[in-house]
């Protein structure tokens, strides 16, 4: 089973591809541990893929694509099937790596995409906060510390990224619902869309998805 999830950040497909791989045993592969890997490894496409990160650029398409198909063609990889998270972000990357599959006799067999209103997304992205002495994660909405600005953990101060402030937050989205909502239409006219109502709490979502995917793949 090789299935693709999108949603804008904060929609909460990291958290649902875990409980995927608990239920249906596959791998996780997210594009950000891709490169994290890449780089350690030492590898050239890493180094390259690397270069542009550090720059503060997009790692380019062919890329990324490579680096994707390398892992997703691991023999343990293949044999159980993969979630991919946070890849394709474009129709250029989706198409690109329906021919790596192809070239493989493999294919997508679904894809799901999370559905969070805007301004909901923006509230959930808002409230994360760090603590400055091992980064464990809070949020003051859904998982609010015992005292406030504290980690529970270890008593150290909390912070917001630069990343998780205002402005950063618009620009991540305005790509998203720009660029990658594309797939939307891509996956659709594929007839390989599960559109899933992502503005529910977790476990509802979980428990929804499980069971449409169960049904969609044994169709
Ligand atoms: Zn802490």
């Amino acid at each position: 089973m090789n299935i693709v999830l999108f949603g804008a950040q904060g929609s909460g497909k990291g958290t649902q591809a875990e409980k995927l791989v608990a239920t249906f045993h596959c791998h996780h592969i997210s594009s950000g541990d891709i490169f994290r890997d890449a780089f350690e490894d030492g590898s050239e496409l890493g180094r390259v893929a690397h270069s542009y990160i550090e720059r503060g650029e997009l790692v380019p398409d062919d890329i990324t694509v490579e680096m994707m198909l390398q892992r997703i063609t691991q023999p343990h990889i293949a044999r159980a099937g993969f979630i991919l998270d946070g890849f394709p972000r474009t129709i250029a990357q989706a198409k690109a790596l329906d021919e790596g599959l192809a070239k493989l006799g493999r294919e997508i067999d679904c894809s799901v995409y999370f559905d969070v209103p805007r301004a909901e997304l923006i509230k959930r992205l808002s409230g994360r906060y760090i603590c400055k002495a091992h980064q464990h994660v809070y949020n003051v909405r859904t998982k609010p510390p015992k005292v406030a600005g504290i980690c529970d953990m270890d008593g150290s101060e909390l912070y917001q990224r630069t990343d998780d402030q205002g402005p950063a937050i618009e620009k991540r989205l305005d790509i998203f619902f720009s660029e990658t909502i594309q797939l939307l239409d891509y996956y659709r006219a594929q007839n390989k869309l599960l559109h899933v109502d992502g503005n529910r709490d977790i476990d509802e979502v979980s428990a929804d998805l499980i069971e449409r995917l169960k049904k969609y793949l044994s169709r």
